[in-house]
């Protein structure tokens, strides 16, 4: 019997994985990654997280090996790959997780889904986590949620069968290496975090018994957070541990802390974690349910109100968006942290929903090329999450509450000494701290003895907070007024809304 085909795609794992489990029980596995060039291509892209994925890669390869199977890499198109294999060996089975990915993806499933169908191949698909598919009503989803995540993960099976010594030595001859998908391009994340499921694990394990305890205080500041904060965003995105996993770990972690004194903000910090993992699900599910947010207003009424055609930008909406991608807005907290994620690869929650308010309302630029951007720099995108909060943080959904962050109070709340500014942007680094979160206020004098001059060697603010915050404010608010809005808000919520409304106001 030919071994079955296990398709491996952001489910970067052996561990708690169902198609690999169910397969293996039935016989001989492969297992594939393919680096396909429509992936590679597309906007949201970036050579940080081709990294990513061949650190994971590597530890899948070796634990497949240590298993008795093989990991077999190839760099193509779908299903072209697949058939090219079939020429090789004919297979007869093919698994994987269900993805929730980008319209290319989606197609891409489609494709091979009707190839399969052609070449008699049988493909099973198995969910990934708490996304269902397909899903009726809103009215529930957190029960089947719960019910996704009772069971234990699944163990690691204990030894696979794999394709002959001789067919391993054949089928590996064609693998490609990392540098043959990369070509030149460096990766800019010089110190984004490391894949793979040893990682993944340090990374849950130091979370759960050393760093979270101020989690729930912490996950706001972007310097406390770097630490405060679980990091398992990227792990959970390219699959290297599942979201079950990591829920039952938080609960066990929960339930022996019970047994423990004054163990207080750890629990209440993991039981706001927890729910966290479901919001994972719940903002993919969106997606899944309407793949259009990709591209499209989740609120139709709001449709034209920002220009979302780079092509027809004017000079001065492109002067701001490159001002912002460039970390050069004059606004040092926004500043500090595009440069951040241009190097790390992530950023905390409230710093990226000020971001996106900083594009979408002081610089009046649509979601679409905004969440381009941010997709590429963020080490974790995650289609369904980044495009949801994107089109949230921008207002577009008429369903949750209009958050206008000010990049000024969001300093003095969350870097009153201006410590992760000077990080991040040395050109302020002298800056007194009363002047360091609008150092175009600095007097001429204060200015020249920081080193600082604001319009030289840091730029003047690229619009003024007040005025921006106020145009912004009326035009989002009328947009937000008409009943066609109103109209289109009640579908929104009926497809997608949490029926828990805290979570929608987020
Ligand atoms: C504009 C914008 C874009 C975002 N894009 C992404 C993205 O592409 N990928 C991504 O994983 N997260 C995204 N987030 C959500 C959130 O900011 C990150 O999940 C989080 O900062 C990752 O760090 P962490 O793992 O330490 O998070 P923790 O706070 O430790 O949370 C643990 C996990 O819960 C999930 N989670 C946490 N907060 C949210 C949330 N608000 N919505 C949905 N899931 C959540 C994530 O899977 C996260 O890894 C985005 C948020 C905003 C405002």
């Amino acid at each position: 019997m030919p071994p079955a085909v296990v398709w491996f795609k952001r489910d970067l794992r052996v561990a708690d994985h169902a198609p690999l489990v169910e397969a293996a029980e039935r016989g001989p596995v492969v297992g594939l990654y393919v680096h396909e060039p429509e992936v590679l291509a597309s906007p949201e892209w970036s050579p940080g997280h081709l990294a990513f994925i061949e650190d994971c890669l590597a530890e899948l390869r070796a634990r497949l090996a240590s298993l008795g199977s093989i990991l077999l890499v190839r760099h193509g198109a779908m299903p072209d790959t697949l058939d090219r294999l079939h020429d090789q060996w004919r297979f007869g089975e093919l698994w994987s997780h269900e993805e929730t990915g980008l319209a290319i993806t989606y197609a891409r499933d489609r494709r091979v889904a009707g190839w399969c169908r052609r070449r008699g191949v049988r493909w099973t698909e198995r969910p990934q986590h708490g996304v269902v598919r397909p899903l009726a009503s809103r009215d529930g989803w957190a029960g089947h949620w719960r019910r996704r995540m009772a069971p234990p993960p699944l163990p690691t099976p204990t030894s696979l069968t794999g394709p002959t010594a001789d067919e391993m030595t054949f089928l590996a001859a064609e693998d490609v290496s990392a540098s043959d998908v990369r070509g030149n391009a460096p990766n800019p994340m010089i110190d984004g975090q490391s894949g793979g499921e040893t990682d993944a694990n340090l990374v849950l394990h130091s979370f759960l018994h050393e760093r979270g305890e101020h989690y729930q205080r912490a996950m706001s500041t972007p310097i406390e957070g770097w630490t405060a904060c679980s990091r398992l965003s990227p792990h959970l995105a390219y699959g290297s541990l599942s979201i079950r996993t990591v829920h039952h770990a938080t609960r066990d972690r929960i339930e022996s802390l019970r047994e423990e004194p004054n163990t207080g903000q750890w629990r209440r910090s993991l039981a706001s974690y927890e729910k966290r993992l479901r919001w994972h699900c719940h903002f993919i599910q969106k997606l899944e349910d309407e793949p259009e947010i990709e591209f499209r207003n989740f609120n139709r009424a709001f449709d034209g109100l920002r220009q979302e055609d780079r092509s027809c930008w004017t000079t001065e909406e492109q002067r701001r968006f490159d001002a912002w991608v460039g970390g050069r807005t004059g606004y040092p907290l926004v500043d500090a942290c595009m440069r951040c994620l241009d190097r790390t690869g992530w950023i905390n929650f409230r710093m990226r929903a000020m971001l996106v308010s900083f594009a979408a309302y002081h610089l009046w630029l649509h979601w679409k090329p905004v969440a381009e951007h941010l997709a590429t720099r963020f080490l974790d995108f995650e289609a369904g999450i980044h495009y949801s909060q994107c089109q949230m943080q921008s207002g577009v959904t008429g369903i949750n509450t209009v958050r206008i962050y000010s990049p000024v109070k969001q300093a003095a709340d969350q870097d009153p000494d201006g410590r992760f500014i000077r990080r991040w942007v040395p050109e302020l680094a002298d800056v007194p701290d009363e002047h360091i979160a609008r150092p175009e206020e600095m007097p001429p004098l204060t200015q020249h003895m920081a080193g600082c001059l604001v319009g030289e060697t840091y730029p003047a603010p690229v619009v003024d907070h007040e005025t921006a915050y106020r145009a912004a404010k009326e035009r989002i608010f009328d947009a937000r007024g008409t009943s066609r809005a109103r109209q289109e808000a009640s579908r929104v919520y009926r497809r997608h809304g949490s029926r828990s409304r805290r979570t929608e106001r987020r």
